[in-house]
Order: structure tokens, then C-alpha cells, then sequence
């Protein structure tokens, strides 16, 4: 006899364990179905975000800044640091702490908000029509050799996304890593090689640079962040090569890859040359495709898109009734924010209520030093749309507060319509833009002007008045530059 529920999530990552709550809270029977395990064998809440992606990698960001700064930084304030050194172990373990203290913390609120938890593989199965009427969808959730079914009016799928692989760099994780093996290596790596110059690209690539590691990153696409605004990207590369030793090379074309006593990467440079790369690691890192392997969908029909997607509306809805998916899964950035915004609208619509979430204004973030972080339309999409716009852009350089902090490079970049003043995108490249980026989401949610942002008091001194600045500058009256 399978158990019965209003909703059946399967996949418990920002997106599916965000919408099992928000399901829970408006009074709905709820179970969420996630197969994770930890590498010791236990079930382990959080998908990739929590297990090995967002604060895994933060964690290691954090530490081998603090690192960095230590040795390179600290100098500069007078303070002294004699026989620095590295502890990888301790760093990796305080990664891990973090990590259980979340993933724990997911299967907690599972608990206190009543969703029914289980550990497993949740296939499709069939649906089922009663007499009420009602249309009751089946899936298996196989755990092992235990299966068990549970039914459901609606379901939620919210499975994700796994690293795409190349195959000619077939991941061990080993010498040859994905973003699992490049967040839990044990020392640091002498050379380190990067295939794939995107946001986790650049971020393991940073940690490891930081703590000491030769890292050259490789990108086949002829330009540098090209989904970021064009000034951003050059700057970043300039920043990057200069000052945190990254070595990035766009344009390439890698044709084979040997693995002997180091890992030898052979490549076309832009000018069609041959290179070789000698490294003792390779991280792979050329984007994520949506996860739907074992899922059922061929059982019901479930649709997907040419890119293996599943398909979806604007509400999240797939071609099957009362069958929703969100997340990584589905059209969109692929972001943490974003997966859990859509688990909460689609809660909402289960609900009866209005749920929706506005792609435009998806906050976007690289935790690179210096952060890069961005809302809205770049110059160039602008131009391409040929829509008439005015700048402002405001240097942090010319700020008290990140002179004070020793981090000036970068600037916020202000981006108004030509007539209504409207903001259209909003553009840093800075010290803890992260942080700073998510006034400008409210600014653009609430179809704010620059002329607001201009009019509003920002407090000094603080990183917030780089974007106050820049939105004076909008219509040339800021005032420190
Ligand atoms: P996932 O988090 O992938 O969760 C899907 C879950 O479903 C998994 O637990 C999986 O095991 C489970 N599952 C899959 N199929 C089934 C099935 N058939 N049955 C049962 N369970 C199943 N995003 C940010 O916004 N900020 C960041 O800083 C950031 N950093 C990142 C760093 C790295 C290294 C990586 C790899 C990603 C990062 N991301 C970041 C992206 C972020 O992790 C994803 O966008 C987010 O996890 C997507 O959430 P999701 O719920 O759609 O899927």
C-alpha cells in the first residue's frame, strides 16, 4: 500500500527542499525525495548547492583569501606574519563542518515543518484517475534493493543539474576533477590546468591559486565572462592577470589529453599553434547539464527540450497536469536563488495563490577577488536591441571605505534608459559586490529610476556609495570624481 500526499518534490536542493517547506507551510501533505548520499553513505539534504557547489566552495574561498591576505596583504598595514604556512587538511575539514552543519540543518527543517522525508531514486511511474476525479501521479523511490511508491496530486521536480564531461577528460576525480574532486582535494597541487574559464572555473581556480598552486585556465569561447557586461569582463581579466596571477587563455581548442607522470593537455592556441600544458591536476569545468537520468519521464510523457531541459512555461508548469519542475533542471541561470525562488512560486500556484518569479532581475555573482556581480542587461545586449541608454560608473578607487579596506579596484556601472530614466542594468566589478549587488535588485524590482538611487542617503563611509555615485553619474553630477 503506497502513501498518499498532496505533493511529491523529488530532489532536495535549493529548489525542491525550499518548495517541500513552502508546500508544508500552506498546509499541503508533503514528501521530498533526494538520493544524495555523503561519501560516507548517508543521506545528505542540499543537493549540489550545499553538498558541492555554493558553500563548500564559498568556505574555500574564504579561507585561502584569508590566507592570501596574510601573505600578501597584511604587510601593507603594518602587521607581520612570520612562518606562514598552509594547513589543506584543517581547511578541507572546516569546508566539511560547514557543510554537515547545512545539510543537517535541511533535514531539521524538513522535520519541523512536517515534510515527509525519503532517501532514494524517484522515478515517474504512471497516473491514475479515481472516481472523485482527481488525477493521482505514482512514483517508485528505489533505495537499494528497498523499493517502495508513494502518490501524489502534484509533483514538483526539482532534480538539478550534474557536470557536463568531455570526453576526452574523463573525470577520476583523482588527477582529473570535477567541481566534487576539486573541492576536496588534500594538498595543494603544484600546477594546477582549468577547462573552462565560467564562474566555477574561476572560482576553483582561485582557491587554488591562492594557496600557491601555478593555474592556467583554459576557455575555448574567443572572449573572456562573455555573459557578463564587456567593461566588467576586461576589467576582470586585466585585475586577474595582473594582480591574483591567473593565467587565462580564451580562443583554444584542446585536441588530446595524455596522462602519464603529469597530465599533458595539448591545445591550439588563437593563432592555430600548437601548445602543451603540463599539469599535475585538471579541473574540468565546462558547465552543467540538467539531470534527468532515471527520473521516469519517458513512462508519462514527460517533455523535454532540444537541450534535454525539462520543458516549462513561465509558471513552471510541464506539458502533464499538476507536474511542475524548477531549478537547474529547467530554462534560466543556473543559480541557487533562482531554484528556490521557483520552489516557492510553484508552492504558491499549488496553492492557489500567484506565485512567479521575475528572470529579469536574478541577481548574478562570481566570488572571485575582486567579486564581480551583476542584475539586468549588459551594455552590449542594449546596444544589440537597440535601445537608447545613459551610464554612470564610479570608481572604488575614489571610495573612502574600500581605501580603507586596501580593495580598489573595480567600479559599479549605473545603466538608465535614455528617456524614462529607468534602470535597466546594474554592473560591479569590486570588494564585496556580492553584498552590494542586492540593493540594485530592489532598485530594478521596483522599476526604480537612477534618478532614486541618486536621491537616497548611503551611508559613510561605505562600498554602498560606489553605486550611490554611480547613479549620480547617470546624469554627470557625481560628486568625488
Ligand atoms: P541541485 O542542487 O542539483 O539538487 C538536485 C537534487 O536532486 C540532488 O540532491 C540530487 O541528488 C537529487 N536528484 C536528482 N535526481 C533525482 C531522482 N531521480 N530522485 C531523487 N533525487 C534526485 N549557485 C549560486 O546561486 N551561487 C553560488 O555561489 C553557486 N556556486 C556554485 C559552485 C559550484 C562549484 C557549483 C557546482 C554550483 C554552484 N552554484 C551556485 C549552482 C547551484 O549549486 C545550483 O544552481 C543549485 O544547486 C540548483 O539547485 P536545484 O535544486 O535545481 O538542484
Amino acid at each position: 500500500m503506497s502513501q498518499s500526499f498532496d505533493v511529491a518534490v523529488i530532489g532536495a536542493g535549493p529548489g525542491g527542499y525550499v518548495a517541500a517547506i513552502r508546500c508544508a507551510q500552506l498546509g499541503l501533505n508533503t514528501v521530498c525525495i533526494d538520493e544524495w548520499k555523503n561519501p560516507q553513505g548517508k543521506a545528505s539534504l542540499g543537493g549540489t548547492c550545499l553538498n558541492v557547489g555554493c558553500i563548500p566552495s564559498k568556505a574555500l574561498l574564504e579561507s585561502s583569501e584569508n590566507y592570501e591576505r596574510a601573505a600578501h596583504k597584511f604587510a601593507a598595514h603594518g602587521i607581520k606574519v612570520e612562518g606562514l604556512s598552509v594547513d589543506v587538511p584543517t581547511m578541507m575539514s572546516r569546508k566539511d563542518k560547514i557543510v554537515a552543519a547545512f545539510t543537517g540543518g535541511v533535514a531539521m527543517l524538513l522535520k519541523k515543518n512536517k515534510v515527509t522525508s525519503m532517501n532514494g531514486r524517484g522515478s515517474l511511474l504512471k497516473s491514475s484517475k479515481y472516481d472523485d476525479g482527481n488525477t493521482l501521479w505514482q512514483i517508485e523511490v528505489k533505495n537499494g534493493d528497498k523499493v517502495d511508491t508513494v502518490e501524489a496530486k502534484h509533483i514538483i521536480i526539482a532534480t538539478g543539474s550534474t557536470p557536463r564531461q568531455l570526453p576526452f577528460a574523463p573525470v577520476d576525480n583523482e588527477r582529473i576533477l570535477d567541481n566534487a574532486g576539486a573541492l576536496a582535494l588534500t594538498e595543494t597541487p603544484k600546477r594546477l590546468g582549468v577547462i573552462g574559464a565560467g564562474v566555477i572555473g574561476l572560482e576553483m581556480g582561485s582557491v587554488w591559486r591562492r594557496l600557491g598552486s601555478e593555474v592556467t585556465i583554459l576557455e575555448a569561447l574567443p572572449g573572456f565572462l562573455m555573459a557578463a557586461d564587456e567593461q566588467v569582463a576586461k576589467e576582470a581579466k586585466k585585475i586577474f592577470a595582473k594582480e591574483t596571477g591567473l593565467v587565462i587563455q580564451t580562443g583554444i581548442k584542446i585536441s588530446g589529453i595524455k596522462t602519464g607522470e603529469a597530465i599533458t593537455v595539448e591545445y591550439a592556441d588563437t593563432e592555430g599553434k600548437t601548445q602543451q600544458l603540463e599539469i599535475d591536476k585538471l579541473i574540468v569545468a565546462v558547465g552543467r547539464v540538467p539531470n534527468t537520468t532515471g527520473l521516469g519521464a519517458e513512462n508519462v510523457g514527460l517533455k523535454m527540450d532540444g537541450r534535454g531541459y525539462i520543458e516549462v512555461d513561465s509558471h513552471c508548469r510541464t506539458n502533464l497536469p499538476n507536474i511542475y519542475a524548477v531549478g537547474d533542471v529547467v530554462r534560466g541561470p543556473m543559480l541557487a536563488h533562482k531554484a528556490s525562488e521557483e520552489g516557492v512560486a510553484v508552492a504558491e500556484t499549488i496553492a492557489g495563490q500567484a506565485g512567479h518569479v521575475n528572470l529579469d532581475t536574478i541577481p548574478w555573482v562570481i566570488y572571485t577577488s575582486p567579486e564581480i556581480a551583476w542584475v539586468g542587461k549588459t551594455e552590449q545586449e542594449l546596444k544589440t536591441a537597440g535601445i537608447q541608454y545613459k551610464a554612470g560608473q564610479f570608481p572604488f578607487m575614489a571610495n573612502g571605505r574600500a581605501r580603507a579596506l586596501g580593495e580598489t579596484g573595480g567600479f559599479v556601472k549605473v545603466l538608465a534608459d535614455a528617456d524614462t530614466d529607468r534602470i535597466l542594468g546594474i554592473h560591479m566589478i569590486g570588494p564585496y559586490v556580492s553584498e552590494m549587488i542586492a540593493e540594485a535588485v530592489v532598485a530594478m524590482e521596483f522599476a526604480a529610476s537612477s534618478e532614486d538611487i541618486a536621491r537616497i542617503v548611503h551611508a559613510h563611509p561605505s562600498l554602498s556609495e560606489v553605486l550611490h555615485e554611480a547613479a549620480l553619474g547617470v546624469d554627470k553630477r557625481a560628486i568625488h570624481i
